[in-house]
């Protein structure tokens, strides 16, 4: 998408939704960065992605749980700059529970959160890019779209969802310039995780590259993580013109986990 268009990223305060709205401005377009906190240091990562690279940014609170406010995010952009044209859905929660003891709470916060979110902010942004004559949704899933893990039931629920929510937009959007795809990262560095390792290496006595190689990634045969900045890329494709004719598909950023 040659020209500057404004795109929405859920999420977007930290890890991979914040690399992926500095991508995106890092290409000219305007930003809204989302979170539900509402915080002064929320608004102030809005102003300096602004001025960092010279457009428009602002931030917007929406609690991704709520589907009024999944709605309302999309069009207090469109309000505010004018259009929604690309579309990033990204935030996302975690629990870990053996299934017969998962708290009900957290299974309809994460079914909420990192999938029925994007329902509703779909929904919501499909007759904006019809208008505008064509768009970019991109749903972040998850390695854990394609394949399970034990004790993850509603991230894997949520996540192999969104798989499914991505085809059947992009078949219904197929002829209105609107593509729709996922991105399926393995275990990315994002702060959450780099706070995770210190703990680690105390927990199984072992140093930062056992602790990461061992433990960490376990499934992910680079033994590498992905960093947010290679999610990003991948990103800034799907956005592209390059990938006017990549719909409905996913694109695997795992170090090779799901090729197993
Ligand atoms: P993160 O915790 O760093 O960021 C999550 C973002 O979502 C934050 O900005 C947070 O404020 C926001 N958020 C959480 N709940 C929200 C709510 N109710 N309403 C609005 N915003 C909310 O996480 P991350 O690691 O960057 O993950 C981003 C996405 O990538 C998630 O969908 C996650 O499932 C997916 N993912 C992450 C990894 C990984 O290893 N980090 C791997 C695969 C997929």
């Amino acid at each position: 998408m040659a020209t500057r268009k404004t795109a929405v990223i859920t999420g977007s305060t930290s890890g991979i939704g914040l690399a992926i709205a500095q991508a995106l401005a890092g290409e000219g377009h305007n930003v809204v960065v989302n979170s539900f906190s509402d915080t002064e240091a929320d608004h102030a990562i809005a102003d300096a992605i602004a001025k960092q690279h010279g457009v428009k940014s602002a931030y917007v609170k929406a609690d991704m749980s709520k589907a009024a406010e999944c709605r309302a995010l999309v069009a207090k952009a469109a309000e505010a700059f004018g259009s929604v044209d690309i579309l990033i859905n990204n935030a996302g929660i975690q629990h870990v529970a053996p299934v017969e003891e998962f708290p009900i709470e957290k299974w309809d916060a994460i079914i909420a959160i990192n999938l029925s979110s994007a329902f509703h902010t779909v929904a919501a942004a499909i007759p904006l890019m019809k208008k505008a004559g064509g768009g970019r949704i991109v749903n972040i899933a998850s390695a854990h779209g394609l394949v399970a893990s034990p004790f993850k039931s509603a991230y894997v629920a949520a996540k192999h969802g969104i798989m499914g929510l991505t085809k059947t937009v992009a078949l219904e959007l197929a002829r209105d310039k609107v593509t729709c795809n996922a991105i399926c990262p393995g275990y990315v560095l994002t702060p959450l995780v780099e706070a995770q390792i210190p703990d680690q290496m105390k927990a199984h006595a072992m140093d930062r590259e056992t602790v990461i190689r061992e433990v960490m990634l376990d499934k992910q045969p680079t033994k590498e993580f992905v960093t947010v900045e290679q999610i990003a890329a991948a990103a800034l494709f799907l956005c592209s013109d390059a990938a006017a004719q990549v719909n409905g598909t996913h694109l695997s950023v795992d170090g090779g986990w799901t090729a197993a």
